[in-house]
C-alpha cells in the first residue's frame, strides 16, 4: 500500500482518481482484494450494501462501506478531494496545509486533519497505508 502512489505522476493519478466513485472503487478492490470476511460473524458471503461498493454479509447482515477502517472513513470531504491530499502528502511529506489548501480549495483546518491522520501512518510504518486508520489502533 506504501507503494500506492509512488509510480503514478500526476496526470495518471487525475486519470484515475477523478470522481468520488473512481475512489471508492478503488478501496474497495485493494480492501477485499483477499475476499471479502464479515468483521463481525467472519462469514464470507455477502450482498450488495446501500452505499455505493458497500458490502453487507449474508448472515448477520452487518454492512461495511467502502471507506470503513480505512483513514478516508468520516472524512467530511468528497473522497476525490481526500485523495488528491493523501496522494500530494505522499509525493511530498512535507508540503504545508496552507499549500493543500490553497490547491484544494478546502479550508486549512481541514486539510490539517486529513493530513496529520496520514503523517501519523507515514511515522508508525514508514509508509502511507489508506486502508488502515491510525486514530483506529
Ligand atoms: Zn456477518
Amino acid at each position: 500500500m506504501g507503494d500506492l502512489f509512488k509510480n503514478i505522476d500526476d496526470e495518471e493519478f487525475a486519470d484515475k482518481f477523478s470522481t468520488n466513485e473512481d475512489c471508492l472503487h478503488f478501496l474497495a478492490d485493494k480492501k477485499w482484494e483477499a475476499g471479502f470476511v464479515c468483521k463481525k460473524c467472519a462469514n464470507t458471503n455477502f450482498c450488495k450494501g446501500k452505499t455505493l461498493y458497500a458490502r453487507r454479509c449474508t448472515r448477520c447482515k452487518h454492512e461495511e462501506s467502502a471507506t470503513a477502517h480505512t483513514i478516508f472513513h468520516r472524512c467530511h470531504i468528497p473522497l476525490a478531494e481526500a485523495f488528491r491530499i493523501a496522494y500530494m502528502v505522499c509525493c511530498n511529506p512535507s508540503v504545508s496545509t496552507y499549500e493543500l489548501s490553497r490547491q484544494i480549495e478546502l479550508r486549512q483546518m481541514t486539510c490539517w486533519k486529513l493530513k496529520s491522520r496520514l503523517v501519523t501512518c507515514l511515522k508508525s510504518r514508514g509508509e502511507v497505508d489508506i486502508l488502515s486508520d491510525p486514530t483506529l489502533i
